[in-house]
Parts: structure tokens; C-alpha cells; sequence
């Protein structure tokens, strides 16, 4: 086999056969296809997209690619969970504690934030004492036990897709949708997952800016669940502005704490629900998602999610006592508020600028090795739709750095007031099963 005639063959809009995606993988992995075969292979893939079969082929040559986490020893399903990426996205730290509460295991593999958005690890983090090293046989013990435990990704899972997501980055081959469904298929799939929910996210501050886009994404996705034996749903929800008031790492925890006391904002409320009832419908908790639905709400109510979540940080070393003093979580010396400069409604709030607005506050990380501040972070005080007057707080900026003013700009114009109040959308626009 030669790449060129694979690259000849996508070219011309051929269906690939197992054995060639497996060829080109594994010999890029390996260092014997190079950089430019391999980037001009994307262009094709980007221009001629890829059929369901060869997309589930790819996904399975990335996961083949590196360690694959060896779940077997934990009772029941195992359920993931996944977010296209979005700002303010704190879902799953209250999706665990719900969906453990009805003994479906979750045994979460989480990542760090990188530029915009932030991560799970790092949030958690923030809590004093908080490990998120546990050894294999720590994590499966806690998740038999108390049906729940999350870990950073040490193992090398999918470094095919690793050393491919670099290249499309320089290559203009990101916006993909083959190459992005098989790139976060493959990581849910290697990292033990034997169902999935997706989020998908849709709007200014996600991939998919458009539903259409978010809809086919989210198709392609559950059909590589399906091709590959793993049960996969997708949620597709809106990130026109960042989710819930909080971005950044331990105000995100306190937002978290907030939605698992039932005091929390209606957007990640819900989102969080409708999440957890269909995680814990393919683990097998509840026959029908209206059950499902209502029993989690109820778990909030009665105020055991909140104890679950106590759980969590106690059994992973954290200080419990975060959940009703949330002065034992890091605070910035520096808090800058936002006014507004005229009277309106809050007519978009760009996502993306203020998970930028975080990171340059120092929430998140421009570069891999940079280090972050738990404290830093945006409180917003209006969302779309709003009513604002002249002289109003908007947002405040927090953090500890003496020098921000790039981080204020970011942030001042990512907000847009207008006279008219722009229309309402859903928090979640469709699921695909
Ligand atoms: N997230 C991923 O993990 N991969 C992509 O290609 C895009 C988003």
C-alpha cells in the first residue's frame, strides 16, 4: 500500500476501505507517513467528508493508536459524559454527584482548560486538598464504592489523534466534522466509556456556530456509537453566551454547589437534567427519561445531590466543608467591575471573547505549561435579554494580577446593548438518539 494512492483515491471522492484509514494512521502515528501526505490527506477528507462505515473506521484506528482504560473491574455500565467545549461549562461537576446518587458508575476522565475554555480538573483543583491522582486501583475502588471518582488523563490514549489534531490546526482542517466526531469518539471509546452523552454545543462561542452544523455533528457521532457497540446520545445546547454567571475555576465550583442545592440558574439547571436523565437511561437506572427527569429533580429537592457532591470532595481529599463556606475557596485580590455606558437589553454576549476575558485574568492557559489562578475569573451580573441602565454593574472581573487592562477591553466588548430586546432561545434545541 502507498499513502499516495489513498490520497489519490479520497481525492476523487473513493470510499476507503478499513485497511487503508488503518495504513495512513497508523503509519503517521509511527512516524513512516509524513506531515504533508498526511495534511493533504485531511484537505480531502475536509472537501470529500467521509461515509459512516470509513468514520468508524477512523474512529477505531485512533483509539487502536494507544492504552485503552481497562473499566472491566467496576460493576454496572459504565456512562460518559462529553462537552463539545463551551465557556462556563461546569455540567459536569454536577452531572457525577446526580448520576452516581442513582448508582450508575462514573468513572470521569477529565482534561485540563486550554485558551477559551476551561476544564473539569482544573475546577475541582481549586478545592482545597482536592487529588485528582488517584491510582488505577484507587479509581476503581471508588467508583465501586461509591459509584463516582475523577482522575486526570495520564494514560496515552489516542496519540494518533493527538499528533492529527495538531497538524489540522495548522492546517486549516479543524472544522471538520468526520475528523472532529472521530477525534472525541475515539477518546470517550479508549477511555473505557460503554455509553456516551454528548453535549454538542451550538453558537457563538462553540464549533458549531450553526443547529444544522451541531445536528450533523451530533448524527455523526451517535452513529459511530453505534458502528462501534457503544450506546451514545446527543444533546445539542445553546452557547450564544456562556452557561450560567460564572467563568473561571472556583466560582464555577460555588455555581456548581448552587445547582446542586437547587439555588442555581434555570440554563445549567435544566441542561444538567436533561444530561443526567439520559446518562442515567443508558445505565440503566430508569425505564423512561420523564422518570428519570423527575426523580433528579426530586434528588435536588431533598438535598442529597449536595451531599453526594460532599462525598466526591471528601473521598478525593478535598475539604466537604467548601459546600456551605465558600470562604476556604481560593479569592482574588482584585475585583474590577464593568458598567455599562448605556441603557438597553443585553443583546449578545460574545462566549468567546469572555472565556478569553478569563484566561488573560489568569482563570486559564494560553499554553499547555502555564500555570492558572483558581481564584480568577468573570462574574457576569446580566445575561441576554437583560434590561440594563446607564451606570449598571454588567460583570465584574476578578483575579490577582496587578496589570488586566487587556483582559477588561476582551471582556467590555464582547458584551452588545441594544434598544430592542433580541427574541428568547431554547436552552436545548434537540436530542439525538
Ligand atoms: N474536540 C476534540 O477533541 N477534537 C476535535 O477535533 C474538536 C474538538
Amino acid at each position: 500500500m502507498r499513502a499516495v494512492d489513498i490520497i489519490e483515491k479520497k481525492k476523487h471522492n473513493l470510499e476507503l476501505t478499513k485497511e487503508e484509514i488503518e495504513f495512513f494512521i497508523n503509519g503517521y502515528t509511527k512516524g513512516e507517513i509524513p506531515d504533508y501526505q498526511m495534511s493533504a490527506f485531511l484537505m480531502t477528507i475536509y472537501f470529500n467528508g467521509m461515509n459512516s462505515q470509513e468514520i468508524s473506521d477512523l474512529t477505531q484506528s485512533f483509539v487502536q493508536s494507544g492504552d485503552q482504560v481497562d473499566l472491566s473491574k467496576i460493576e454496572g455500565i459504565k456512562v460518559d459524559k462529553h462537552s463539545t467545549g463551551g465557556v462556563g461549562d461546569k455540567i459536569s461537576l454536577i452531572v457525577i454527584p446526580l448520576v452516581a446518587s442513582f448508582n450508575v458508575p462514573v468513572a470521569k476522565m477529565s482534561g485540563r482548560g486550554l485558551g477559551h475554555t476551561g476544564g473539569t480538573i482544573d475546577k475541582l483543583e481549586s478545592i482545597p486538598g482536592f487529588r485528582v491522582d488517584l491510582s488505577p486501583e484507587e479509581f476503581i475502588e471508588n467508583v465501586n464504592k461509591y459509584k463516582m471518582a475523577i482522575v486526570g488523563q495520564t494514560a496515552n490514549l489516542t496519540p494518533a489523534d493527538k499528533k492529527i489534531y495538531a497538524l489540522r490546526d495548522v492546517t486549516s482542517t479543524i472544522d471538520s466534522i468526520p475528523l472532529i466526531a472521530s477525534s472525541i469518539m475515539s477518546k470517550k471509546i479508549a477511555s473505557g466509556a460503554q455509553a456516551i452523552v454528548l453535549d454538542v454545543k451550538v453558537g457563538s462561542g462553540a464549533f458549531m456556530k450553526t443547529i444544522e452544523q451541531a445536528e450533523d455533528l451530533a448524527k455523526t457521532m451517535v452513529s459511530i456509537g453505534k458502528n462501534l457497540g457503544r450506546k451514545t446520545i446527543a444533546v445539542i445546547t445553546n452557547m450564544d453566551q456562556p452557561l450560567g454567571y460564572e467563568i473561571g475555576n472556583s466560582n464555577e465550583v460555588i455555581e456548581a454547589i448552587k445547582v446542586l442545592k437547587g439555588e442555581g440558574s434555570v440554563d445549567e439547571t435544566e441542561i444538567a437534567l436533561v444530561i443526567s436523565a439520559n446518562m442515567c437511561l443508558l445505565g440503566g437506572a430508569f425505564e423512561d427519561i420523564e422518570t428519570a427527569y423527575k426523580e433528579l429533580k426530586e434528588l435536588i429537592a431533598s438535598g442529597r445531590a449536595i451531599e453526594k457532591l460532599k462525598e466526591l470532595i471528601r473521598v478525593q481529599g478535598g475539604n466537604p466543608e467548601v459546600i456551605d463556606n465558600w470562604d476556604l475557596l481560593p479569592k482574588a485580590k482584585n475585583i474590577h467591575q464593568i458598567i455599562s455606558q448605556s441603557e438597553g437589553y443585553i443583546y449578545s454576549i460574545d462566549a468567546e471573547d469572555i472565556g478569553l476575558g478569563a484566561m488573560l485574568l489568569g482563570a486559564g492557559r494560553m499554553k499547555k505549561e502555564d500555570p492558572i489562578d483558581y481564584a480568577a475569573g468573570i462574574s457576569l451580573k446580566k445575561k441576554i435579554g437583560d434590561k440594563v441602565n446607564l451606570g449598571e454593574v454588567i460583570c465584574e472581573l476578578k483575579t490577582n494580577l496587578e496589570q488586566f487592562d487587556d483582559a477588561i477591553m476582551k471582556v467590555k466588548n464582547a458584551f452588545v446593548i441594544k434598544d430592542e430586546k433580541p427574541e428568547t432561545k431554547p436552552y436545548i434545541y434537540n436530542i439525538i438518539r
